[in-house]
């Protein structure tokens, strides 16, 4: 959505209370004069939401939990006066709606986002998406539906953020592969024989970044490369062999794009969510940074290695399921989003996830979905088949 330089931005923020929501609050901070909060969400911290509508003096919140929801109604004292106060997934679709609004960032945990997403997208909103997760269940029916309206999607995830930068003004003919990097996690310099007793506390310790739980086990586990395999495939219109990915410890490097002719293009910028956000955010603008840019008076070493596959399966399960393609990238989200989360409760050991995912992944048959709701019914049926494997690890 084309906004007249004259008036700000006026954004929605679904998961406002997250890692990714407060990167995006200290870039709504810094820039007052071009970008305007106007519709908040999270899960269940209403007191924190309260305090963040209070800041912004944002009117449209919304609180997926029930029990939140009726907590926040009896406070709303706490929230700006004249607050919109809605509740559960059909609050957040509202939200993404909002008139008022040019541009929808959806970055709620999974896949809860997906419908606010299109509805966003449905009513011509520019969607900033930095909730991956959607476009490996559906990615489809997502493009679809911006090709539809004419609304723009905007990568936030840092790499494909990056690789958005390296191909603007570059005929996609051109591209011959693009090269997501990988920090490789919290278990990137442990001995394999070590991965059978990580505990959550360790997993969650990401040597770069600090970030949600659930994306933080996936970066020990690099699922998440996978998954960010799968979005970069979906979003930029490659073929699963374009997308590949190498060990670049740190961060500081987040994509590069080969071009037929072999030159690369990369992107730099410190690891902090700010740069992508802000990127995204104010497209096509620039404006100065909210955290230092790179400082080359300080010795600064960048290194490059292969990823060992072996040491991470869900990498080579995410590529399998990019190559199949149909429903296996959904089945793959799916089920490695059960394992992580039976994981963190202590029920699984670390290297149960990848078992989990890979009998899932040979369990249902792969397709070709005509429609949203057959990609939907294979997610609960993903589910519902890791939970089965998680309490009964011998089916
Ligand atoms: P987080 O766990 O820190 O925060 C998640 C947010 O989503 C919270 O605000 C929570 O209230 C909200 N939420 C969860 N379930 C919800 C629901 N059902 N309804 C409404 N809100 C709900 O997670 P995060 O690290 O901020 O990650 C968010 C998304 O961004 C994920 O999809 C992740 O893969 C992606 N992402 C994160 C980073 C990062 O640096 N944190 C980087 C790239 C991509
Ligand atoms: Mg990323």
């Amino acid at each position: 959505m084309t906004v007249p330089a004259a008036r700000k931005k006026r954004v929605v923020l679904l998961g406002a209370t997250g890692s990714i929501g407060e990167n995006t609050l200290r870039v709504l901070a810094a820039h007052r004069d071009k970008l305007e909060l106007v519709g908040i969400a999270a899960h269940s911290r209403w007191e924190k939401l309260a305090a963040i509508a209070r800041r912004f003096d944002v009117r449209h919140v919304g609180l997926f939990d029930e029990a939140a929801h009726t907590a926040a109604r009896a406070n709303l004292a706490a929230f700006p006066a004249g607050t919109h106060l809605v509740g559960g997934l059909s609050g957040l679709v509202e939200l993404a709606q909002l008139p008022a609004a040019d541009t929808v960032l959806v970055a709620v945990v999974g896949t809860t986002g997906l419908a606010p997403a299109l509805a966003a997208l449905a009513a011509g909103k520019d969607l900033a998406l930095a909730s991956k997760e959607i476009l490996v269940l559906a990615g489809k029916f997502v493009l679809a539906a911006a090709k539809k309206s004419g609304a723009n999607i905007l990568p936030v995830d840092s790499e494909h953020n990056a690789v958005f930068q390296c191909l603007e003004g570059h005929p996609h003919a051109g591209v011959r592969r693009i090269v997501l990097t990988a920090s490789g996690g919290a278990f990137r310099d442990w001995p394999a024989e070590r991965l059978a007793h990580v505990t959550p506390a360790d997993a969650l310790k990401h040597p770069n970044w600090s970030m949600g739980p659930k994306i933080t086990v996936d970066s020990a586990t690099l699922a998440n490369k996978g998954l960010e395999l799968i979005e970069a495939q979906c979003l930029f219109g490659l073929r699963p062999e374009q997308c590949t990915a190498v060990l670049h410890p740190q961060s500081i490097v987040h994509a590069f794009v080969e071009f037929t002719d072999g030159a690369m293009l990369a992107q730099l910028c410190p690891p902090s969510m700010t740069f992508p956000i802000q990127h995204a955010l104010l497209h096509p603008v620039r404006a100065p940074g909210v955290d230092s840019a790179l400082d080359f008076t300080k010795l600064l070493s960048l290194e490059f290695r292969p990823i060992d596959e072996s040491r991470f399966p869900l990498l080579r399960l995410a590529r399998e399921s990019m190559a199949a393609a149909g429903v296996a990238p959904a089945i793959f989200n799916a089920a490695n989003e059960v394992a992580v989360a039976a994981f963190l409760a202590s029920e699984i050991p670390f290297l149960a996830i990848p078992r989990v995912v890979e009998h899932v992944l040979a369990t249902i048959p792969n397709f070709e979905p005509a429609d949203l709701p057959s990609v939907l019914a294979t997610d609960t049926e993903s589910r519902r088949l890791a939970r089965l494997k998680i309490l009964d690890p011998q089916s």
